[in-house]
């Protein structure tokens, strides 16, 4: 099993170690619907994979699943070869960092405390080892000045990064977004994308579901189409938005872009 290792390479530059995930024929089903029917992935360390697709076609599903939010009904997930179906659930969020697209910050507590929270509960942190991790994270997101505010004090884009800065505090091997940008204002996205971009250059792994067909091309080193609960086509940027080959997508793809 790998482990993060966070180097300080400059003043807050930080470089990610993330690891391999795998997905093997998983199945995810509410009741007796099957909402995800056999999706086999692959991420390679430190890659950034973007899914995109029609509105219920499964993607929330599908990451819920790779951190077993929502429990796999058969498959495999694996995280640096290692499965997480056996994880225990503290074990597992440890592992898997995920973002979501209504921020989900505790309202009372600063931004500080929303990062420390977990480092010290969940991890077993000392109060002041963790307030030193939170203070950090806080700092690499940009949100230096701001560690003492409370979410309603801040922005949806700064409230997004402080919840980027939660998931980053446990030290992930892979960062989960699913619609991360989807509920600011226009002007917030780029600054948020940004960030995204950044922790992939740097060398997280990343599954992330999104709408911004920018960031999809520009970034994504894999990008996956999803329809009624399958992949459909899996490629690069160029090959997925320049050379569909399926008529789902090629419909999808003139509708968004
Ligand atoms: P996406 O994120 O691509 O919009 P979802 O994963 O949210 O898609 O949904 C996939 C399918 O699962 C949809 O048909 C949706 O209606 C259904 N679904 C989502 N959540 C639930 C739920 N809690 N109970 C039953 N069906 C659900
Ligand atoms: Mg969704």
């Amino acid at each position: 099993m790998s482990t993060i290792d966070h180097k300080t390479t400059a003043a807050d530059q930080v470089v990610y170690e993330g690891s391999s995930l795998e997905l093997e024929n998983v199945t995810l089903a509410y009741g007796d619907v099957e909402v995800v029917r056999e999706v086999s992935l692959r991420v390679a360390p430190g890659t950034t994979t973007c899914v995109i697709g029609p509105s219920g076609s499964g993607k929330s599903t599908l990451l819920r699943g790779i951190n077993r939010l929502h429990e796999p009904k058969s498959g495999d997930v694996r995280v640096a070869g290692r499965s997480v179906l056996k994880d225990r659930p503290d074990e597992l969020r440890r592992r898997i960092g995920m973002v979501f697209q209504h921020f989900n910050l505790f309202p009372d507590h600063t931004a500080l405390e929303n990062v420390a929270l977990a480092p010290w509960k969940v991890k077993g942190q000392s109060r002041a080892q963790a307030r030193q991790v939170a203070e950090d994270r806080l700092r690499e997101v940009g949100l230096g000045e701001r560690m003492d505010h409370r979410p309603r004090d801040l922005s949806g884009g700064q409230q997004q990064r402080v919840a980027i800065a939660r998931a980053l505090a446990m030290h992930p091997e892979v960062m989960l977004f699913d619609e991360a940008t989807s509920a600011l204002d226009p002007e917030l996205v780029k600054g948020v994308l940004r960030l995204m971009a950044d922790l992939c250059r740097r060398g997280m792994t990343m599954v992330v579901v999104t709408h911004e067909m920018g960031f999809a091309r520009k970034v994504a080193d894999q990008v996956v189409f999803m329809d009624e609960g399958e992949v459909v086509e899996a490629g690069t940027p160029d090959q997925i938005f320049d050379n569909p080959r399926s008529d789902r997508l090629r419909t999808f793809l003139s509708e968004v872009l």
